[in-house]
């Protein structure tokens, strides 16, 4: 099917300039254990899921080197539940050290000393989280473990006391709209300055709950821009969702073995023509649907929309529901010039830019 996009939506969107060989984000996953055991896990954690924890320290220390020096700047600290690792506040250290510009940790914020609440405040460390319900038995139910929902969020209080940015998803199970509608502004009043809702794929424990097996599409698409996922057995995939499409293995080859092999160059081409080309042309097509009511608030330049799933548009149509990145992605300001600029859980941007012109 021949594309609806324009040549200079193509190149910026496309797969091809400049994109093969780059590593923009790296997830780094510090371990697969977690302390909780959410219903729809995507890496199915739990606190016994130590079997694929494999690399130490010094691998950590190392991938965070040859990632620098192939040019990323932005990392994510995620696991399971990071802050298990024994070395975590060294690999945070270690990142910091060596001048990452964006650190985020992706924790369930069950935990939160002092030493890293003190540092991370001093050194512009990000957090994000996920929290399902303002209602804490909701929200625990999901965790499988009680007080999970007074833990979290008094940890969220802590970080947002001491002036840490700070972010949440709100992932949709099967509680109702409205109590994502009040979850959604529970956190805000809280103070967390961004706050999504998402939606639960089928990857991890997420297929018994959609009854669907892995698949392809179940991506955002996202992820063909430049990113990549190390697991804690040395796994490399193009998105932490990805689990099921490894692209190598940094016990067996160095990340820029990895990240300009063929293996991860055919993935994200993959995932570039399956996925995000025909979600950004339904977006589109969503976007004249509306009178221009998306497509005005979510230019580059201005904020996502920021209605809720099921209220109406002010010319009341339907709010389309755009948010459907995964947790995980890093937050960009929509007005980046590159191949993608989608901040984190907005349906894709276009933002059109000169060709690069290399590739
Ligand atoms: S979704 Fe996150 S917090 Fe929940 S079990 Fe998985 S890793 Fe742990």
């Amino acid at each position: 099917m021949a594309s609806a996009l324009s040549a200079a939506e193509q190149t910026a969107t496309g797969a091809g300039p400049g994109i093969h060989g780059r590593l923009d984000f790296l997830w780094l996953e510090l371990t697969n254990r977690c302390n909780l055991r959410c219903v729809h896990c995507y890496t199915d954690s739990h606190p016994h899921a130590g079997d694929r924890d494999i690399l130490a320290l010094d691998d950590y220390l190392s991938l965070l080197r040859q990632a620098f020096d192939l040019g990323c700047r932005k990392v994510q600290l995620i696991g399971g539940e990071p802050q298990l690792n024994r070395d975590f506040f060294r690999i945070l250290e270690a990142a910091v050290d060596m001048g990452f510009e964006f650190i985020e940790v992706f924790t369930n914020l069950t935990h939160l000393d002092e030493t890293t609440l003190r540092y991370s405040a001093e050194h512009g460390i990000h957090f994000a989280t996920s929290v399902y319900s303002a209602e804490p038995a909701e929200h625990d139910a999901i965790t499988g473990v009680r007080t999970s929902h007074a833990r979290t969020t008094s940890n969220l209080r802590r970080l947002i006391d001491q002036g840490i940015e700070t972010r949440a998803a709100v992932i949709a199970l099967d509680q109702e709209a409205p109590s994502i509608v009040r979850t959604k502004r529970y956190l805000k009043d809280m103070g967390v300055p961004e706050v999504r809702h998402s939606e639960v794929r089928e990857f991890g424990r997420g297929q018994n709950i959609l009854d669907r097996e892995a698949n392809l599409q179940g991506l955002c698409g996202h992820c063909w821009s430049g990113k990549l996922c190390i697991a804690p057995d040395g796994d490399a995939y193009p998105c932490v969702m990805a689990r099921h499409w490894p692209v190598g293995n940094v016990r067996e080859a160095s990340l820029a073995e990895i990240v300009g092999g063929m293996g991860l160059k055919d993935m994200r081409q993959e995932i570039y023509t399956s996925v995000w080309l025909p979600k950004l042309e339904d977006y589109r097509a969503r976007q004249s649907l509306q009178n221009g009511i998306h497509a005005k608030a979510c230019m580059p330049g201005s904020s996502p929309p920021d209605t809720d799933p099921g209220e109406k548009n002010p010319d009341g149509t339907d709010n389309p529901d755009p948010e459907e990145c995964p947790q995980s992605c890093v937050p960009t300001d929509g007005k980046t010039c590159g191949p993608h600029a989608c901040p984190q859980s907005c349906t894709p941007f276009i933002v059109v830019c000169e060709p690069t012109g290399d590739e």
